[in-house]
């Protein structure tokens, strides 16, 4: 896999365990979002009542599981963490409803990929805290209504466009999670390193920090292979140097690019100009599948304005041709 994937690896489990923050003061970034959900969070304390049902979206990595737990912690309430694809019939949802307690929080990742029989048992459950459970087969069969405790559903998914509009509808809060500027990775770097009890000098944390796409997870996971570097090689310190040294040998290049996104540049600019060209054609071009480039690849380099998406296809940017020292052709000037 990618080391600067922002999928959870094998290897991220631990380190998330201890890295996470557990309340909103220690989740860095993400201001606006904080900022309502404090909100919220203390106006549902104060009425002693549920949450309203809280949807977060965005890329991988960027906190959202963390931010579900945090929400349950400044509650003080249980939370019970499931997945879309896990819940495969309407019983196993009420199963995990009816266990419950009142102002609970049910964390479902990847809520676009719940199956829609069980989405439907979520309306009722959602709207009206009510389980419709049918009992009996055949003409005997009836419909019995059980009632749920008040409890908050907090979604979460980085396709929020393949959520179906009744579901999304009864969100009450929806929040986006962004890309991470520079300063906050490097101030998550920074307090990675603290709970680690590595030294680290501030300067190394921009380093770690600008190649880590936007993303804590992969801070997170650049700062542990970095300090491995600097136990083996250095004195256990991690200096720009050292830093700096780690990352060029796990190729990850000063604005967080590896092979795979150099590979997608160097084919558009090489067989086809710098583009405009088919997503379609660039996936053909370089074997790997359209899907995969645009929900992995894309984003980041879009993001750092490498990559621009016009109604004609791909195209790189003056920026990309910057960066990776290449003239740019004449007729994109
Ligand atoms: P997602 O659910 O969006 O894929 P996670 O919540 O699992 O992402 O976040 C991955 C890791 O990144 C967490 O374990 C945590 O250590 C770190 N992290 C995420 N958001 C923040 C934040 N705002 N401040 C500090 N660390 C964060």
């Amino acid at each position: 896999d990618r080391i600067i994937s922002a999928n959870m690896m094998m290897e991220d489990q631990a380190v998330e365990l201890s890295l996470r923050p557990r309340y909103l003061a220690e989740y860095i970034g993400q201001n606006q979002v904080k900022e309502n959900l404090k909100i919220y969070i203390e106006a549902a304390k104060m009425r002693k009542e549920a949450l309203d049902h809280v949807l977060l979206y965005g890329p991988p990595g960027l906190g959202k599981t963390t931010l579900a737990n945090i929400i349950a912690n400044e509650l003080g309430v249980n939370l019970r963490t499931t997945s879309g694809p896990a819940i495969e019939r309407p019983g196993d949802l009420a199963a995990l409803l009816t266990n419950l307690q009142e102002g609970d929080v049910l964390f479902i990742d990847e809520i676009h990929r719940l199956h829609r029989t069980v989405e439907e048992v979520m309306y009722p459950a959602m709207e009206d805290f009510a389980l419709d459970i049918m009992i009996g087969k055949g003409p005997s069969a009836r419909s019995v209504r059980l009632d749920l405790p008040p409890f908050t559903l907090i979604g979460a998914t980085t396709r929020a466009g393949l959520l179906s509009a009744p579901l999304r509808d009864r969100f009450g809060v929806v929040s986006r999670l962004e890309f991470y500027s520079v300063d906050e990775l490097s101030y998550i770097v920074s307090r990675g390193a603290d709970i680690f009890g590595i030294e680290i000098v501030g300067d190394a944390a921009d380093e770690i920090a600008l190649r880590a796409r936007g993303t804590p997870r992969i801070a997170n996971r650049l700062l542990k292979r970095v300090r491995d570097y600097a136990q083996v090689r250095g004195d256990g310190m991690i200096t720009r140097d050292i830093a700096d040294q780690a990352l060029q040998m796990l190729q990850v290049d000063p604005r967080g690019l590896d092979l795979i996104d150099y590979k997608i540049l160097h084919t558009m600019i090489t067989s086809f100009r710098g583009g405009p060209v088919g997503l379609d054609t660039i996936a053909a071009t370089i074997g790997e599948e359209s899907q995969t480039i645009e929900d992995v690849y894309e984003p980041y380099l879009m993001q750092i304005g490498f990559l621009q998406r016009t109604p004609r296809g791909r195209m790189v940017s003056p920026a990309a041709y910057q960066h990776l020292g290449l003239p740019q052709p004449p007729q994109q000037k």
